[in-house]
């Protein structure tokens, strides 16, 4: 079946509140056909009741849209410093890692004896 990602991009909306009427009929006439995109929305809506409860609102009607953006922007910084850490472990591990002599060390060990 074609246009899932218009629903999908529907469901999103209607979620947040922004479908009118008429939309919010013609989404629920197709998600009364698709079980794609009715298992989409009910996954959508427990993400949505995980970050109300997050947000000290369990009985939230709407997720904010403020309430959102900063928990992206945490999770895309706490990404960002993990990736951070990551590289610096990998380049210690490459470059005189725990106990290891820096391969450039060794090889003029070597060339001198
Ligand atoms: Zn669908």
């Amino acid at each position: 079946m074609a246009g899932h990602e218009h629903w999908l991009h529907q469901i999103d909306a209607e979620l947040d509140g922004e479908l009118s009427l008429a939309e919010r009929a013609a989404l629920a006439k197709h998600l009364a056909a698709c079980t794609h995109c009715s298992g989409a929305r009910a996954s959508q809506l427990e993400v949505r009741v995980a970050l109300a409860r997050s947000a000290g609102d369990p009985h939230a009607h709407v997720v904010p849209r403020p309430a959102i953006r900063p928990r992206t922007l945490t999770l895309w910084v706490m990404v960002a410093v993990i990736m951070g850490l990551a590289g610096g472990w990998v380049a210690y591990r490459q470059w005189g890692g725990p106990g290891g002599e820096p391969v450039e060390e060794t090889r003029a060990l070597i060339v001198v004896e």
